[in-house]
């Protein structure tokens, strides 16, 4: 059993609608209950249920993330796109950014970098994913990768009190398919080694479930978890937590 702080964070990714929000009811119980311990639970839902969501946690502990936001630190002509502040303003606290499926639709290193510094500006807590391809995994490139992803999207940041890193190797997400244990230790190992000052909040992430958290939990150098296809069940949600903590 852990009594360790542990972030659990739901990406809800492109799914959800109005009716969605009623499925939050045994969460909200959930998260006022004993069980929950010393847990933090957070929700990125789709922008257009950012809203819905904030009104249906208003009496309770769940805090509001996005999964994503536009670089400019002041409103622009840029269709389709939200910046960091419109988040704060409607109530979010956290953001995803450099998750794989945005870095696959040509977000770079830079760009990253720049939402980053932008969302901190903006007062939002930042969960910065980085992650090698199964082909970078082969080649040996893991660590090389994440460097550069830590270097470069973290640039001229200072201050990282409100940087949690999640580790998302891209061939486990939506796969069904985790590292190895002794992998990912070394890996979480590694990624805190490259801070020399005190190390951001390293959480893993990638087809978490209610079945392989058992032996995830035992990983003692990781924050939280990064929750997708998971995360959409209150039920599998909530086994996830109540089992780190048992
Ligand atoms: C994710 O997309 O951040 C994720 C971890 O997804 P899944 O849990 O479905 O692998």
């Amino acid at each position: 059993m852990t009594n360790k702080y542990m972030y659990f964070i739901a990406n809800w990714k492109m799914y959800g609608n109005l009716s969605s929000v009623n499925t939050l009811n045994k969460v909200i119980e959930f998260s006022k209950s004993k069980e929950i311990n010393k847990g933090r639970l957070i929700y990125c839902p789709p922008y257009t249920l950012i809203g819905s969501f904030l009104k249906k946690f208003k009496n309770c502990q769940i805090d509001i993330g996005a999964q994503n936001c536009h670089e400019s630190e002041s409103y622009g002509p840029y269709t389709g796109f939200v910046n960091s502040y419109m988040l704060k303003n409607i109530g979010a606290n956290y953001v995803i950014i450099g998750h794989s499926e945005n870095r696959d639709k040509d977000e770079n290193n830079k760009l990253i970098n720049l939402k980053i510094k932008s969302a901190l500006k903006a007062k939002l807590k930042v969960i910065f994913c980085i992650g090698e391809t199964l082909a970078e995994k082969r080649k040996k490139k893991t660590q090389s990768i994440l460097s550069k992803q830590i270097k470069v999207g973290l640039d001229k940041v200072k201050n990282k009190s409100n940087i949690f890193i999640a580790y998302e190797p891209i061939w486990a997400i939506g796969t069904g398919i985790v590292p190895k244990s002794k992998d990912l230790l070394k890996t979480i190992k590694f990624i805190k080694s490259k801070f020399k000052d005190k190390s951001p909040k390293v959480l893993y992430g990638g087809s978490v479930n209610p079945q392989n958290i058992k032996n995830l939990k035992k990983i003692n150098n990781i924050d939280g978890f990064l929750i997708g296809g998971a995360s959409q069940n209150a039920k599998k949600f909530i086994d996830i937590v109540k089992k780190t903590y048992s």
